[in-house]
């Protein structure tokens, strides 16, 4: 059953998503060659007990961490650690929910460490890119389906990508997953309609290579089966008005990337040069 959020909802969840985003500012402050995911993991987690509220992930089905740590062909659902020493040419790709005031928000980013090729960056921009034309489909009026056609017709028709199938983003609020689940792939006209005060979650997952995925050995992981890298940006949104309206922010990361000299800065796509 889809719960649909008041006003006053959104707003805890959006400040549970501010609170997220802030985290991912900091990974995105942090990043460099040499330093593990078992560090920024530790930091993350102070932050979002310092405001208060818990990791969102953290002993969820026996999750054992704040941040999901995914590298390369890693999709998502990595497992942050001390073995995991950030190189070179990695790409990162970091999720993080947080609860706070009886709500969860969460969010996620791919960070790109020094030299990474332009195959693999264009990677990022498409994937980053998807996520905002699904999220301007998020309208009344619309369908579920239709936010899952334009991600996947961006990703596999106008670009040569694929949709990871088996992941999918969701709804959110007083639970961290809650209905309806909101795939990356789908029919234009299909699915529930999109109502007012529905809050969900985009998250398109898109592999360079092959759609097929599978899990590591770690029991967490989720790993491309080409073993080609894969890209994972994430929104919390809210529709209100009737438009969508984003809760999650990466502003502040992107300006962390920025001003990060190791890291290279995800761009965004000029369309007439797509
Ligand atoms: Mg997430
Ligand atoms: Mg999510």
């Amino acid at each position: 059953m889809i719960y649909y959020k008041t006003a006053e909802e959104i707003e805890l969840i959006r400040k549970s998503c501010l609170l997220v985003c802030e985290v991912l500012t900091y990974v995105g402050s942090a990043l460099k060659p040499g330093i593990t995911g078992a560090e920024i993991d530790a930091r993350a987690e102070e932050i979002i007990r310092d405001h208060k509220a818990e990791p969102g992930f953290k002993g969820y089905r026996g999750f054992p961490a704040t941040l999901c740590v995914s590298v390369n062909n890693s999709v998502v659902h990595g497992i942050p650690s001390e073995k995991q020493v950030f190189q070179d040419g990695d790409i990162v790709s970091v999720d993080c929910g947080v609860f706070m005031n009886g709500f969860f928000g969460d969010a996620a980013y791919t960070f790109a460490i020094g030299d990474v090729s332009e195959a693999v960056m264009k990677l990022l921009r498409v994937t980053n890119t998807s996520l905002y034309k699904g999220i301007d489909v998020a309208q009344v009026g619309n369908r579920l389906g239709d936010i899952g056609f334009t991600i996947q017709h961006f990703v596999e028709k106008v670009h040569p990508y694929s949709v990871v199938r088996e992941l999918v983003g969701h709804g959110l609020g007083r639970e961290l997953h809650e209905d309806p689940q909101v795939p990356n792939f789908g029919k234009r006209g299909r699915g529930s309609k999109l109502k007012e005060g529905l809050v969900i979650a985009i998250e398109p997952m898109v592999n360079l290579g092959r759609k097929e995925v599978t899990q590591a050995n770690d029991g967490w992981t989720i790993i491309t089966k080409d073993k080609k890298p894969s890209a994972h940006f994430e929104h919390t949104i809210a529709i209100q008005k009737g438009k969508p309206d984003i809760l999650s922010d990466h502003t502040g990361v992107e300006a962390a990337v920025r001003a990060n000299d190791n890291l290279k800065e995800v761009l965004p796509l000029v369309e007439s040069l797509v």
